[in-house]
């Protein structure tokens, strides 16, 4: 018999997770969720790690599910306090349809004119629409969506077994589809590839053939983690549920491994590379420019360094490389003026001034400034 999920009213004292700066993935600087635990139960999640699940027992992270009551209060009180920028937020799990927790913090959202980043494995998100637009026209919002398979692909089954309490795949590449005629900034967010389900070539053309035909304009991929408690409860439901890919995962994650070490990820993100190229999209978000932003070219030039970093991890170039190019990032995104006013006041020296950025990049920054750098600049 199918467990029934809990509900318990939770009423924690903050609910905005500040980062120090925004990553360099979604371009989040903080991050506010009404519920813990998942109902989707997705076997692979990274959220039954020990730092982020609730329980002992990792079993109960879809079933028992704490809901943050004062959720959009909280986040009143935090935003009003906070600068302007990306919020990751929206959790569509089936507790959604009956708290409305997400859909409040959206109206908080709303009213304060913050951007927001969604990152959904369900349909429901559709639902709020209507906030979501009406925010659009304020400020960013990004609608990404969860999918490492179609339809058509040959791991299919395989992929819904493991993500079997989540919504079917078809609604999620529909509901890609109608984000996108409303003109919001939509994409596929392909996390985790699970090797030997979903890392083929021929699924790899169909999830980037897919996303284009659905309106997504980006493509973001990465792997499968594992730690912990999450790790044994994976292993533990994959010798039971997919015994015949036991040997492969066991292989790729030795104990005391956190990525697969024998996965040829950077030849997958290449290969990707090449087919967002020839289809018109990108395999990177683009980072949301916020209206009167003060350091929009500070962002600019930082996602910039970014797309770098990423180029360089998938030309499997030296770590130390990309350690000093990613530093050069955090050095810019620190950065209190407009970097504009700072290279024209200050020159290259200035720069090379500044904590973290190399006289190299230094050098390197000093000429985009020069030429004027622009969003989506390719490193
Ligand atoms: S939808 Fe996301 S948060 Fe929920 S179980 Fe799946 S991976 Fe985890």
């Amino acid at each position: 018999m199918r467990r029934r999920a809990e509900f318990l009213p939770y009423q924690p004292r903050t609910i905005l997770n500040k980062h120090p700066r925004a990553d360099h993935w979604f371009w989040v600087r903080y991050s506010a969720y009404p519920y813990l635990g998942c109902q989707h139960g997705c076997l692979f999640c990274y959220c039954r790690e020990r730092k982020f699940c609730p329980h002992p027992d990792p079993a109960d992270f879809a079933y028992s599910i704490r809901v943050k009551e004062n959720a959009p209060a909280l986040l009143r009180r935090a935003l009003s306090r906070a600068p302007v920028d990306v919020i990751g937020l929206g959790d569509y799990q089936p507790a959604e349809r009956r708290f409305q927790l997400s859909r409040q913090m959206l109206e908080v959202c709303l009213e304060r004119g913050f951007p927001v980043l969604i990152l959904t494995r369900s349909p429901l998100v559709l639902r709020d629409l209507d906030l979501l637009t009406a925010l659009n026209a304020r400020a960013p919002v990004v609608v990404a969506f969860s999918l490492v398979a179609t339809p058509e692909s040959a791991g299919y089954a395989g992929v819904r077994r493991m993500e079997h309490l989540a919504p079917a795949l078809e609604k999620r590449w529909a509901a890609m589809a109608e984000v996108a005629r409303a003109g919001l900034l939509t994409g596929t967010c392909c996390m985790p590839i699970l090797p030997g389900l979903c890392d083929d070539d021929a699924n790899l053309e169909l999830l980037v053939r897919w996303t284009a035909d659905h309106g997504g304009r980006f493509l973001l991929a990465g792997g499968l983690t594992l730690a912990d408690q999450q790790r044994a409860f994976f292993f533990e439901t994959l010798r039971a549920a997919f015994p015949d890919l036991s040997s492969l995962y066991t292989r790729l994650y030795p104990e005391g491994s956190y990525g697969a070490a024998g996965w040829p990820w950077p030849a997958i993100g290449r290969r990707l590379r090449a087919l967002c190229q020839r289809a018109g999209i990108s395999d990177r978000m683009p980072r949301p420019i916020i209206p009167g932003e003060k350091r929009a070219l500070n962002k600019q030039v930082v996602e910039r360094l970014a797309n770098e970093v990423y180029a360089l991890e998938l030309a499997e170039a030296p770590e130390a490389r990309r350690w000093e190019v990613r530093r050069a990032a955090w050095a810019i995104e620190d950065l209190a003026q407009d970097l504009g006013l700072f290279y024209r006041t200050f020159g290259r020296r200035g720069l090379e001034g500044l904590p973290g950025l190399s006289p190299d990049l230094a050098g390197t920054v000093a000429g985009w400034l020069a030429a004027g750098a622009r969003p989506g600049d390719g490193a």
